[in-house]
């Protein structure tokens, strides 16, 4: 089959190759791949950033597919099903956070598409556990968003609650930032999202999907917006999806004192300045969210399933496997929102 893969450390040595097809056993499950989302991590894969990866890898974890074969152990998915998995290809199953399905912080986690081969390709192999058969409610190109979903109803139904009274603050129009404002929004949350002049197009798409209130930090006085829709208090929560250390010390004295500020963004390095002072005197929550696990699936998936989330106008671009390439160019060059791969 072709796959996409990430041959060495480095920036690029990614290509196109013909490689064995996965062979299923035990709880495994081989999905023929319909889409795959691609993430910020997989261009931090192409340009060498990330290391978290191992090489040789086949790219892609955001994905849906259908399932073709099955394992002996396989219970509750069939073949034909119509499916997303989560990125957990296996984990210790005996650490603390194992225990407690906290699959995300098993630190001997190995995840798809990135320690073992993901789904930029024909056929990828999840296990049944992280296996989610959808309902006849989310289309496929909908479920290639599921993983991203997961992340922000981690990071604001799990790791902090939106509530429907709440003021939030979003920093960051990209994927995940107006995935995060969808999610607020479906909580029934006042929603100001920030970017700044250049996301021009991703502001308006913000609006349209339905946040209350759009900001150009760069053109406006976003404190000055913030504090007018809140009475001088500050938002009661603030979501930073952008990892831009200017957007993490611009929203924390925008905090309402006693609330939130939810890191989402990974910034580029590891150490940076931070208003301690505003997270001090404002008696502010900081709080870390990394990726997802089993409950944020369920749940992102309940959201696609009532149609609270509108994936449609997120996916701008679909390229076919053999131009993942131009997809990739697509993402980099920064004008389209979310780009899929069909397999
Ligand atoms: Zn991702
Ligand atoms: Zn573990």
């Amino acid at each position: 089959m072709e796959a996409v893969i990430k041959d060495a450390p480095g920036y690029d040595n990614m290509e196109l190759k013909t490689i064995e097809e996965p062979v299923v056993h035990g709880d495994l499950v081989k999905i023929k791949v319909a889409y795959t989302g691609i993430c910020g991590t997989d261009i931090h894969a192409f340009t060498g950033e990330y290391r978290n990866s191992k090489t040789p890898v086949v790219l892609g974890h955001e994905f849906s597919g259908v399932v073709v074969e099955i394992g002996d152990n396989v219970k509750n998915v069939k073949v034909g099903d119509r499916v997303t998995s989560e990125t957990t290809f296996t984990t210790c199953g005996e650490c603390e956070y194992c225990l407690e399905k906290d699959y995300n912080l098993c630190s001997n986690r190995k995840g798809i598409g990135t320690q073992v081969n993901g789904s930029m390709a024909e056929f990828v192999l999840s296990r049944e556990e992280s296996v989610h058969v959808l309902s006849d409610k989310i289309s496929l190109k909908a479920a290639a968003l599921t993983e991203p979903l997961a992340c922000c109803v981690h990071a604001g139904l799990e790791k902090t609650i939106i509530n429907q009274d709440d003021k939030v603050l979003i920093f960051g129009p990209g994927p995940i930032g107006l995935l995060q404002c969808q999610v607020a929004k479906a909580q029934g949350a006042f929603v100001i999202l920030a970017g700044i002049t250049k996301d021009k197009d991703r502001l308006d798409l913000a609006k349209s999907l339905g946040a209350d209130v759009v900001v150009d930090v760069l053109q406006e006085d976003l404190q000055e917006v913030v504090m007018k829709h809140t009475n001088g208090y500050g938002v009661d929560k603030v979501f930073e999806c952008s990892g831009a250390v200017p957007a993490l010390n611009q929203g924390l004295p925008l905090v309402k004192k006693k609330g939130t500020f939810v890191q989402v963004g990974i910034f580029a390095n590891k150490m940076n300045p931070l208003d301690q002072e505003s997270i001090i005197q404002r008696e502010i929550t900081y709080i870390g969210t990394r990726s997802q696990k089993p409950s944020s699936w369920h749940t992102a998936l309940k959201l696609l399933e009532e149609q609270k989330i509108d994936t449609d106008k997120m996916i701008t671009k679909v390229v076919p496997l053999k131009e993942w390439r131009q997809g990739f160019e697509a993402v980099m060059a920064g004008n389209e929102i979310k780009v899929i791969i069909e397999s």
